[in-house]
């Protein structure tokens, strides 16, 4: 498979990544491109497969649980914090209308429907009940039209971009949207320190889920091909995800024991204490010129 952003067929690295939250039997292949330095899954994920890697029993951003369901919500108010402050410099003085691609149980979008100035709206292939002013539609990101009716002013694409299998699908939402809209679109960052420290046992990866992880410099080459648009790239903070990482490693070592492993398991909170000022998370903002 050729990469999916600059189409080189070289890579620099040939990465083996198990599924340590449902199948630690099972691995995938990614390849690092030795040209943009994209992390690609090498292989294609069918629709019908989606809808195993995401059933509402097994998936945890849907099932959700009592710690992951707090943790979730502390974020998403930091998440609120940093969208406010790149997108209205703060605080929305007007009617805005929000929508949140793949929102999962909706975390983000109950925390910014507390402001009542923004009007939330969801779109995800599971159903969410109407719950704190937000409104939830069950649909695929696919379905433009679904996305296109709702005409938002700012769309949020949080934890999803490294999930698609082809960009063409988010070029053609951006294409379809209204003038002047936002996109905002948060993804786990490639460069990050988290990856060399935790290396295959990295949460970043979640495979065989995400399709594409990027840095800066790849995904504004992936958006450039998109027209009549300004982009800024920013970082955030990710703390929990290293949790996952921790989480990864344990597994790791319950299946086969190394000391390597151990080690770093032993070592593990002092790095994610050394990390915390890190920001390990891609901020993308993209505006469609008027
Ligand atoms: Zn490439």
């Amino acid at each position: 498979m050729v990469c999916p952003i600059c189409k080189n067929n070289q890579y620099s690295q040939t990465l083996f990544i198990k599924d340590y939250e449902y199948n630690i039997n099972s691995r995938e292949k990614y390849l690092n491109c030795s040209s943009c330095n994209l992390i690609y899954r090498d292989s294609y994920i069918e629709e019908k497969d989606e809808e195993i890697l995401y059933s509402k029993s097994e998936y945890t951003p849907v099932k959700g649980g009592f710690i992951y369901d707090f943790l979730k919500t502390i974020n998403a108010y930091y998440e609120k914090k940093v969208i406010l402050k790149h997108v209205f410099n703060g605080k929305p003085d007007k009617k805005t209308t929000v929508l949140d691609i793949a929102c999962g149980k909706g975390y983000l979008l109950r925390v910014l429907k507390k402001n009542t100035n923004i009007n939330c709206f969801g779109i995800d292939i599971n159903t969410t009940k109407n719950t704190d002013g937000v409104q939830y539609i069950q649909s695929s990101y696919k379905n433009l039209r679904a996305i296109k009716k709702i005409n938002a002013d700012i769309i949020i694409i949080n934890n999803f971009i490294e999930h698609v299998e082809d960009l063409k699908h988010i070029f053609d939402i951006i294409k379809s949207a209204k003038k002047d809209s936002i996109f905002i679109i948060i993804t786990p960052n490639s460069d990050s320190k988290a990856r060399v420290f935790f290396k295959n046992c990295w949460s970043g990866y979640h495979a065989p889920r995400h399709k594409m992880i990027f840095n800066i410099s790849n995904i504004e080459q992936a958006f450039n091909k998109c027209k009549s648009i300004d982009i800024e790239s920013h970082k955030m903070h990710d703390p929990f995800t290293n949790i996952i990482s921790v989480i990864n490693l344990y597994k790791e070592l319950k299946n086969s024991f190394s000391l390597l492993i151990f080690l770093k398991l032993i070592i593990s909170p002092i790095f994610i204490f050394t990390n915390l000022m890190n920001k390990n998370r891609i901020v993308l903002i993209i505006k469609k010129n008027k």
